[in-house]
């Protein structure tokens, strides 16, 4: 089976690699753009194989792809001559759709940006597939950032909830979806949306709050940082789960969920960032006061995410398996590691 991973130089891409690499079978490519930090693909370096920039028809992609490696190809999805290109020289069996302007912080500063990179990027890949006259299941990276406003009657959320979108991102996500369900319906393009709540683990971007916690812990252990961490708004609760159960769970929709429908995948257990803070705190080897910096607080916050994922656990069996203490643990090993 083939399979291609958008996104596959960004966090979860760089995991669903990862795991791909352990299924027999899976001829795996990706796309990256000339500019892309390779940097969450260093620890598979040895599988990389990178298909010459240009070289992306369908017979020399035949024979330049290398089995059992990560194929990777340059392509922006922006740009709709390549990602036919791409499509129709790879013609892959799966698309795992996870590149994304995925920051809901810089969506504040860069709506155009974020709505254009979101919804048109998958529209060229929808637009593709046509082209390629090829029907392949793609996931559609929903996010529970969707709901946005909810009343405290309305949780834990389920797919029924009403999509109350608070940030320019999460409009980008709305359209994402109604996108592949508007396709689903007038060309039956087989795609599955997960709304998948936060999830992190090693390699998670730095600018995402929990990252930042990590990072900063890690900097002031090293003595590269004064012992102050500076935060945004603390009460504002979320729904983690391990990025490496969250791949997983992006398998399984494909190979037991139905197309054109949608599915929330959360962990079930939501916290306020504080607790998160908290525990953070609680694993560092040194003493960190805490400040509130205003230019972290945003225009409109999601006050909680809390997953019902019901429907897709009685659809796959699937279970998160990885509590959130180690997650915490193995993000944080990551930055003492790298800072
Ligand atoms: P990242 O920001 O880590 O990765 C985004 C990836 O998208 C990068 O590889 C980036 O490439 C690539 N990309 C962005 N725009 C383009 C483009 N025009 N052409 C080609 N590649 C592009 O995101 P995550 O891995 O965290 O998230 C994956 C998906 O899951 C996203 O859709 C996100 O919105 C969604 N999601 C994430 C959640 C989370 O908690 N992480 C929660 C719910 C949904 P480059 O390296 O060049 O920048």
């Amino acid at each position: 089976m083939r399979v291609l991973i958008t996104g596959i130089t960004g966090f979860a891409g760089s995991h669903m690699a990862e795991m791909l690499l352990k299924h027999p079978g899976v001829e795996i490519f990706g796309i990256y753009r000339r500019r892309s930090r390779l940097d969450n693909l260093s620890d598979l370096r040895d599988k990389l194989f990178m298909i010459e920039p240009g070289v992306a028809d369908k017979e020399t992609i035949q024979s330049a792809f290398a089995p059992g490696k990560i194929n990777i190809i340059d392509c922006d999805l922006l740009d709709p001559f390549s990602v036919q290109k791409l499509i129709g020289s790879v013609r892959p069996d799966r698309i795992f759709h996870l590149a994304a302007q995925s920051h809901v912080p810089t969506s504040w500063n860069s709506p155009a940006a974020t709505l254009q990179d979101n919804i048109m990027g998958q529209l060229n890949i929808f637009e593709a597939v046509r082209q390629a006259g090829i029907d392949p299941l793609i996931q559609i990276a929903g996010s529970s950032e969707e709901y946005g406003m909810v009343y405290p009657d309305e949780v834990p959320m389920r797919e029924s909830n009403p999509l109350r979108p608070l940030s320019p991102y999460a409009v980008s996500k709305v359209a994402q979806e109604m996108l592949a369900y508007q396709y689903h319906q007038s060309y039956g393009i087989k795609s599955i949306v997960s709304r998948g709540f936060n999830h992190s683990g090693p390699r998670r971007g730095e600018n995402f709050v929990d990252s930042s916690f990590a990072r900063q812990v890690a900097l002031i252990e090293k003595g590269k940082q004064e012992p102050v961490i500076s935060v945004g708004d603390l009460t504002s609760k979320r729904d983690f789960t391990d990025v490496r159960d969250m791949v997983r769970a992006y398998w399984l929709l494909l190979d037991k969920c139905e197309p054109g429908d949608v599915y929330n995948i959360g962990s079930g257990n939501t916290r306020p960032m504080q607790e998160v803070l908290d525990m953070l705190l609680g694993m560092s080897r040194v003493k960190v006061d805490v400040k509130v910096d205003p230019t972290r607080l945003r225009p409109s916050d999601v006050m909680i995410l809390w997953a019902d994922s019901s429907k897709f656990m009685e659809a796959t069996g699937w279970q998160p398996t990885i509590p959130y203490e180690q997650t915490l643990r193995d993000l944080l090993d990551y930055w003492r590691e790298r800072v």
